[in-house]
């Protein structure tokens, strides 16, 4: 799973597919895989200038869930094995690579209690001074909060996957940590 910016990768994470058919993408992230990020991270989330890529460790675990024509993913977030909130991460659709899948992040992204009684959008700060800079333009910004809201709209009336018990979900205590494939950087 990358996220690009481009031809420019943001993140390189190994993924285990939990489900991958039809109606429903849904990829596990385990708390202490090693991943690739932007070396800028903690200094700037957008993608501007240049920036390296840097081994990390993922912290927490996620599972991440797409529906075919969302431009938006579900993570369902654990801190150990307590369920710890819902996190909706707002990006372009799935682009299918040899390696496994790219999108291209959309900044704006909204959290989710954990009971789904209350949600906050996050980094508006961000998308403003992403359409400053000309990264995004206002129509596309406009488009982002638009599909926030649609998100929003589902977990009020407790749709998938909000209502399909991912909160009591846990990996198979067996099962590796996967390795980023040697491949990981290859340009489509
Ligand atoms: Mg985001």
């Amino acid at each position: 799973m990358r996220s690009v910016w481009g031809a420019k990768i943001q993140i390189a994470m190994p993924m285990t597919v939990i489900a991958d058919i039809e109606r429903i993408t849904a990829l596990y992230l385990a708390a202490g895989t090693p991943i690739k990020n932007k070396s800028t991270y903690h200094s700037d989330h957008l993608p501007v200038g240049d920036w390296e890529l840097v081994d990390n460790a993922w912290r927490d675990d996620l599972i991440r869930i797409k529906y075919p024509g969302d431009a938006h993913a579900c993570y369902a977030m654990w801190k150990g094995d307590r369920f710890h909130r819902w996190y909706i991460n707002l990006e372009s659709a799935y682009t299918r690579t040899p390696i496994g899948f790219d999108f291209t992040d959309h900044v704006l992204d909204l959290v989710v209690e954990p009971d789904l009684a209350g949600w906050q959008w996050k980094d508006e700060d961000e998308l403003t001074r992403a359409v400053a800079l000309g990264l995004v333009t206002q129509t596309q910004a406009d488009a982002f909060y638009a599909e926030g809201r649609r998100a929003v709209a589902r977990l009020e009336a407790r749709r998938s996957p909000f209502a399909d018990g991912w909160e009591s979900w846990r990996p198979d205590p067996a099962w590796p940590v996967p390795p980023l494939p040697c491949n990981w950087d290859i340009t489509n």
